[in-house]
């Protein structure tokens, strides 16, 4: 056996209204159903007079919990020439407290400050220069050439030998040619690329799904979250049986009200299988009830009330 949901009275949603509506902005009542010359008077204002049409629907509703800002897995290293270092965009986060993940503009991976570090290079051992024989003087370290000479009077040609030192390596014999791994500087240099430190945040957010095409959905939704227990609905531990018993417990039925249900279970289904989501709350179906209305001037409204006679809240765009 299902149990009936009695839903409100429309004149006691509308007397909710009135009262909220002149609460909010008694001028602009007064201007929309006032008659000129006579006291403004909320009880000449009637449901059964400016209620044009009215649609029964449904809303479902539940809570989960989730938890933002895990941290993201695996670590990523990169090795650099010694002047990519300056050109790279490093993070720190030493002694600073953890991230808000809503706050954080950037990759939720960064390169990180700390992990800097010098790697000395294999193929020069860490020299910066690869030694080898000087190409001038051929590793000698002396430049050796013929000079010719000129002896007495007879001007005797004679062949003697110059030499000096190799003006390429000085004089040593070899040539220091900068390393290309390292660039000539030695090292390499590595870092790591981190994770930020998120801050783990578990926020409750409220789920609303309804029938009534209202752009009030987000507002309901969030007024809902506050106040579940002002409003009454029908609750169910899943949605099996939400959507078995959702009929009888209305006790009215339309096509938007079944896609919504069938929306709002899909919904449900994949909070339920999201590993940081939990689900918080029961599922609850509150009857809607959607006025259309016309102000005395003529100006259109809506007005939905969510919940049952017993409890429930009401929405306007007045
Ligand atoms: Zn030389
Ligand atoms: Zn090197």
């Amino acid at each position: 056996m299902s149990v009936r949901i009695k839903t409100p009275n429309l004149d006691d949603i509308f007397e909710k209204w009135k009262l909220q509506s002149v609460r909010n902005d008694k001028k602009k009542m007064e201007k929309q159903f006032g008659t000129k010359g006579a006291v403004f008077t909320l009880d000449a204002i009637s449901a059964a007079e400016y209620v044009k049409d009215t649609q029964k629907e449904a809303a479902i509703y539940f809570a989960i919990k989730k938890t933002v800002g895990a941290v993201p897995k695996g670590t990523e290293e990169k090795t650099v020439l010694a002047p990519k270092v300056p050109r790279e965009t490093f993070y720190s986060f030493k002694g600073t407290s953890k991230v808000n993940k809503e706050n954080w503009k950037g990759d939720d991976k960064v390169p990180t400050y700390e992990t800097i570090q010098a790697v000395s290079c294999k193929k020069c051992n860490g020299k910066g220069y690869i030694e080898d024989k000087c190409r001038i003087c051929k590793g000698t370290g002396k430049i050796e050439e013929k000079l010719g000479i000129l002896t007495g009077e007879e001007q005797k040609k004679e062949d003697k030998t110059f030499s000096y030192s190799c003006g390429v390596c000085y004089g040593s014999g070899t040539s220091k040619e900068p390393c290309r791994d390292c660039g000539g500087h030695k090292s390499l240099y590595k870092y790591q690329i981190l994770p930020v430190p998120y801050k783990t945040v578990v926020t409750g957010i409220p789920v609303l799904h309804s029938s009534a095409q209202t752009k009030y959905e987000k507002e309901i939704e969030r007024d809902l979250h506050q106040m579940i227990e002002e409003v009454e609905g029908i609750r169910f531990n899943d949605f099996k049986e939400l959507e078995s018993k959702a009929e009888p417990s209305l006790g009215y039925w339309n096509k938007n009200i079944k896609k919504t249900i069938s929306s709002a279970g899909s919904d449900f289904k994949t909070y339920d299988k999201d590993k940081e989501a939990q689900i918080t709350t029961q599922i609850y179906l509150f009857p809607m009830i959607q006025m259309f209305c016309e102000t005395k001037k003529g100006s259109k409204f809506e007005i939905y009330s969510l919940g049952s006679a017993n409890k429930f809240m009401i929405y306007s765009n007045f």
